[in-house]
């Protein structure tokens, strides 16, 4: 039968079909054919515990029992006051958490919260600096702050231009992230209307996962400082423990004025996403009614009970299991798995930082087909689930994954891309 589902960032006439996902059952995913793959990238970035984990399971099944939706216009619920205090709680300096739904909204809330910061206290401040390869959703915002020609070029004339400031591409000659540092200063320093800088936490992601130097978004913070800029981080991908820290930019060294929260919050349950702000930002959006002090955005679904309610289950389980520990733990596993495969004759070049990382695959597509196409093919044959960036292939497993799934994980990533 003909199927009338238009999949994401894809080229629809390379498939002729979809493997149809049927159970999740701990990290593997099964088909209805019944095919099994481990899931090598935590269904895109998000899964924490595996699928179906009952404690999830339960909590999603009770709030449902109780109140699916109820919205905070007007009115609070209790998993949205409980969530937010996990959140304040587990990222230093933040004192306010504004929900939305996915990481693409969660910064699309923090831009507008950083331009009308300035607004509010008087200045023009309307600018906000992106760094090149960095990636913040596909909605208009995040494409317009972390623009990438080969994502967005589509879609240029639509596209509102910021300040994008030149990065190192991964994989493409010595990483200059010292002449980043001072393009980001000497844009602050040669104008006053930059409201924020924008940078993912630790690494960009999309962009190829490049790995930032030791104290290198340290010093973002210190040229934001300096010349009276917001700094905006973008934890989606990289915070919640995909790097082995729960706010990534606590281990970076930095405090941010705003940060956004999405994919793992729920363990990859349900949508729902967070921008957190300090108190600082906070009160600069109080004020008499008829002065439009207040932040003029609302999602229909912002802050849903049963997002909410998982999410609080999730992050209560990451203190109860001490995940963090987990995750620098086998971190080490990870670490020198990946580091052998840039010995592969394959291989170009691995980068790899907590439980994440991306390997260079030195490629023929051929037949005009992707990467992404191919790899996910080889993956399958191997037994695990593949999305590609280009010729980046990419390990981000569930940061619950045992030794023993991890080590499956990585040698059926190895099998497939000596396989292509
Ligand atoms: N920021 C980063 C760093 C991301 O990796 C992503 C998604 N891959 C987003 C934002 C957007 O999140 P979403 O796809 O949930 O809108």
């Amino acid at each position: 039968m003909r199927s009338h589902v238009w999949h994401p960032n894809t080229q629809m006439s390379e498939w002729d079909k979809f493997d149809c996902i049927v159970r999740g059952d701990g990290m593997w995913l099964e088909d209805s054919g019944g095919h099994r793959m481990l899931d090598a990238v935590a269904s895109m970035w998000c899964n924490v515990w595996g699928h179906s984990e009952p404690e999830l399971v339960e909590a999603l099944c009770r709030q449902a029992r109780t109140l699916p939706h109820s919205p905070l216009f007007n009115l609070t619920h209790p998993a949205a006051e409980r969530l937010a205090d996990l959140l304040v709680r587990a990222c230093p300096g933040m004192g306010r958490v504004f929900y939305s739904d996915d990481g693409s909204t969660a910064m699309e809330v923090a831009f507008k919260m950083a331009v009308q910061y300035w607004q509010n206290r008087g200045c023009a401040k309307t600018r906000l600096v992106g760094l090149a390869n960095g990636y913040h959703g596909d909605t208009v915002g995040p494409m317009s702050v972390g623009y990438s020609d080969a994502f967005f070029g589509a879609y240029r004339s639509m596209i509102p231009q910021h300040l994008p400031i030149y990065a190192p591409t991964p994989g493409h000659g010595a990483a200059d992230w010292d002449g980043t540092l001072e393009r980001i200063s000497a844009a602050l320093e040669s104008r006053d209307d930059v409201a924020a800088v924008v940078m993912e936490s630790g690494a960009q992601t999309a962009g190829g996962v490049a790995i930032y130097p030791d104290r290198f978004q340290a010093r973002v913070h210190d040229v934001c400082r300096r010349n009276e800029a917001l700094l905006v981080v973008d934890e989606v991908a990289t915070g919640l423990g995909r790097l082995g820290h729960m706010a990534e930019y606590d281990a970076q060294g930095c405090r941010p004025d705003i940060a956004s929260y999405g994919k793992m919050l729920t363990a990859g349950y349900v949508p729902l996403a967070a921008t957190l702000t300090t108190e600082e930002v906070y009160d600069a959006f109080l004020g008499r009614y008829d002065e439009g002090a207040h932040l003029f955005h609302g999602h229909t679904f912002s802050g849903n009970p049963l997002g909410a309610a998982v999410a609080c289950r999730n992050l209560e389980l990451y203190e109860e299991r001490d995940l963090m520990r987990h995750v620098l733990s086998v971190s080490r596993l990870f670490a020198d798995a990946i580091d052998a495969m840039a010995d592969e004759p394959r291989v170009i070049g691995v980068r790899r930082c907590g439980l994440l990382a991306g390997i260079d695959v030195n490629m023929d597509a051929g037949a005009g087909l992707s990467a992404n196409r191919i790899m996910y093919k080889a993956g399958r044959e191997h037994g695990v689930y593949l999305r590609t960036l280009g010729n980046t292939v990419l390990a981000v497993p569930p940061l619950a994954a045992s030794e023993e799934e991890l080590s499956g994980m990585l040698a059926g990533i190895l099998d497939a891309i000596l396989s292509v």
